[in-house]
């Protein structure tokens, strides 16, 4: 699990221009944008999406929606409206083992999703 993109992103292994980041988190681009604006948020911690997060450590996911929020703000999508997704699991069409959010705007989004 730890060899995955995300995480050689998130150990610093791979750069990657980042659009936020803190201690806890690091938002970039999205490599097939679904929309004029798609972004991933990821924990620099090694989790694999959400049911892999710690109830020890609640603040990581108030850091992912925090990072979120802030994206949609530095990208412009704040007032125009955004969708946030996580993917978990294969029926859910996860592909990358380490968690991450979609910051998806800048276009009408369709619901429900396919
Ligand atoms: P998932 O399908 O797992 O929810 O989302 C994985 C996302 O990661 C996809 O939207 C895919 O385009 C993106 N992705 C996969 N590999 C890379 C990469 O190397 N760099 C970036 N920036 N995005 C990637």
């Amino acid at each position: 699990m730890s060899d995955n993109i995300f995480a050689r992103i998130a150990r610093g292994d791979i750069t990657v221009e980042a659009i936020y980041e803190d201690d806890r988190v690091i938002a970039f681009r999205d490599i097939a944008p679904q929309a004029p604006v798609h972004a991933l948020v990821i924990p620099r911690a090694s989790v694999e999406n959400l049911l892999g997060l710690d109830p020890a450590d609640p603040a990581l996911p108030g850091a992912v929606l925090l990072a979120c929020a802030e994206v949609a703000r530095l990208l412009g999508v704040d007032q125009s409206g955004f969708r946030v997704v996580f993917n978990n699991g294969n029926d859910a069409g996860q592909t990358v083992p380490h968690l991450h959010a979609h910051v998806l705007g800048g276009r009408s989004l369709t619901w429900p999703p396919g």
